[in-house]
């Protein structure tokens, strides 16, 4: 799609403030319903589009992304524009600069459409965890999305932007894409920077690409990858343009199918899931079955871990230093002291900390603020944070000895197809259980991509599937061919 729209542009077919105003309008007609976007970046995006139009008219050279319209989670910092993270705490913060991958967009002139919907702070499977807005899944709108990316994929799937960038910690792109029908990739740890994104849990958090095909994935990706001197975690990996990796030939590579996460597959999702083996078999793929025993594992200590950088992470947000602080709300002031007159300044700094804290953080952050501080805290802090330290060491183990084996590992990016709105809030370990495939990778650091491999159907309506191939670091090219070479002999 992004090469398609790239020679129209070139073409003088169509030009980008058009197809910006295009996609405009279809998020006029779209978004009351569907929910993706908390604001447009109108302004932003037609000087753009118009900076590419220029650069056309006058004969210059433009790159794949320029002029072409995309949505980037509200987690990401667009300088000069709001930046909420999902969060009533956050609802006043104007970025004040760009995140590093929004500086190289602006570096190829994509057009910034706007910021999208979220689980706040990123923490969810459903984007029903916002504070402003639910995001409907575009296939059903009586189901979510998933999450917490759920703007992000909503808004590709719906055709609300051509592409978009959301952030992955446990599988926040992946498990949308798949409830969607879209692709998303979470990158290697340390391949894309992260400076300029809302932390959730540094040790975790990746920014990816979300697109209706892999060959758009891997264009977007070579835009915003590479070594960063703002985020000491970025690795010298060279820049690479991957969408020049994509041979569509997989012949001879092995992919591991791990028996602990497809014993439990039934019904349809099972058929689906064997269905997509046979055809990378007819692809030249051998697929082996292989263990990642430490695997059962991951979601506990994905839940110890990432909370308890949760709990270090969010402490920065006390009413002082961004956003919002209790005495700004006249509202939130009587909510807390009914009696007092709203306009009084009554509160000492401590209490500025916690009424801010309590007003503007909701039920899932606080729970999880709670469980990291429990886990931190001396007496748990060896029980608890350095044991899961220890696990998830097994775990990247477990993928090194699988990587002897095989070169890709393959299940479901998730065990359910998207469920109902309100259907699980009120139970938080179901929910979080649809994250049992995606963590993983999260704990490896290894890069991980979710596409399409089928359809449930459930009352009338075909509700996507995906399929997850992880592999290993740093081998984002190989993940991608493989993923471009199911999707193109479909
Ligand atoms: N759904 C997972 C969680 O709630 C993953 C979140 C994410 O990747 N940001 O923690």
């Amino acid at each position: 799609m992004i090469r398609d729209l790239h020679q129209k542009l070139i073409n003088k077919e169509i030009t980008s403030v058009e197809l910006t105003e295009q996609y405009f309008s279809v998020i006029e007609e779209k978004d009351k319903e569907i929910g993706a976007y908390l604001t447009l970046t109108k302004e932003l995006a037609m000087q753009q589009a118009r900076f590419v139009d220029e650069k056309i008219s006058k004969g210059e050279e433009i790159d794949l992304l320029a002029g072409i319209p995309c949505a980037i989670k509200d987690n990401l910092c667009v300088d000069g524009y709001r930046t909420t993270a999902g969060s009533k705490i956050l609802d006043n913060y104007i970025a004040p600069y760009d995140a590093t991958v929004i500086k190289r967009l602006k570096e190829s002139a994509a057009v910034i459409l706007g910021k999208t919907n979220m689980d706040e702070f990123a923490m969810g499977s459903s984007t029903e965890n916002s504070a402003y807005q639910i995001t409907r899944n575009p296939v059903d709108t009586s189901r979510v999305p998933g999450g917490s990316s759920g703007g992000s994929i909503a808004a590709v799937a719906a055709g609300e932007a051509v592409w978009s960038l959301g952030t992955d910690t446990g599988g926040s792109i992946r498990q949308p894409a798949s409830l969607c029908g879209v692709v998303g990739l979470k990158p290697t740890y340390g391949r894309v920077s992260r400076s300029g994104a809302i932390a959730m849990a540094s040790s975790l958090d990746q920014i990816g690409p979300v697109a209706t095909s892999v060959e758009d994935v891997a264009i977007i990706l070579s835009r915003i990858s590479g070594q960063d001197p703002m985020d000491a975690t970025t690795a010298r990996s060279g820049d690479k343009k991957y969408e020049d990796y994509l041979t569509g030939d997989i012949t001879g590579s092995i992919i591991g199918v791990p028996k602990e996460y497809v014993e439990s597959l039934e019904g349809e999702i099972k058929e689906v899931f064997e269905k997509s083996l046979e055809k990378f078999k007819s692809l030249g793929a051998k697929i082996e079955t292989i263990s990642l025993p430490n695997a059962q594992y991951a979601l506990p200590t994905y839940y110890i871990i990432m909370t308890s950088e949760v709990s270090s992470n969010l402490a920065r947000f006390d009413g002082i230093k961004y956003g919002l602080k209790v005495n700004d709300l006249s509202e939130s002031v009587s909510e807390l002291n009914p009696n007092e007159n709203s306009n009084a300044i009554p509160r000492t700094l401590l209490e500025t900390y916690l009424d801010t804290r309590k007003i503007g953080f909701g039920d899932e952050v606080k729970r999880r603020i709670m469980l990291g501080t429990y886990a931190l805290s001396s007496g748990y802090y060896d029980a608890y944070y350095v044991k899961a330290q220890k696990v998830r060491a097994l775990i990247r183990k477990d993928f090194e000895e699988a990587f002897k084996k095989v070169d890709f590992i393959y299940s479901p990016t998730t065990p359910e197809v998207a469920f109902k709105i309100g259907e699980k809030t009120s139970d938080p370990l179901k929910m979080y259980l649809g994250d049992i495939y995606t963590v993983t990778a999260n704990m490896a650091g290894v890069p991980a991509i979710s596409f399409p491999i089928g359809f449930q159907t459930v009352e009338d309506k075909d509700l996507p599937i995906g399929g997850q191939i992880m592999g290993k670091w740093f081998d984002e090219e190989g993940v991608l061919n493989v993923a471009h070479t199911y999707e193109i002999n479909k």
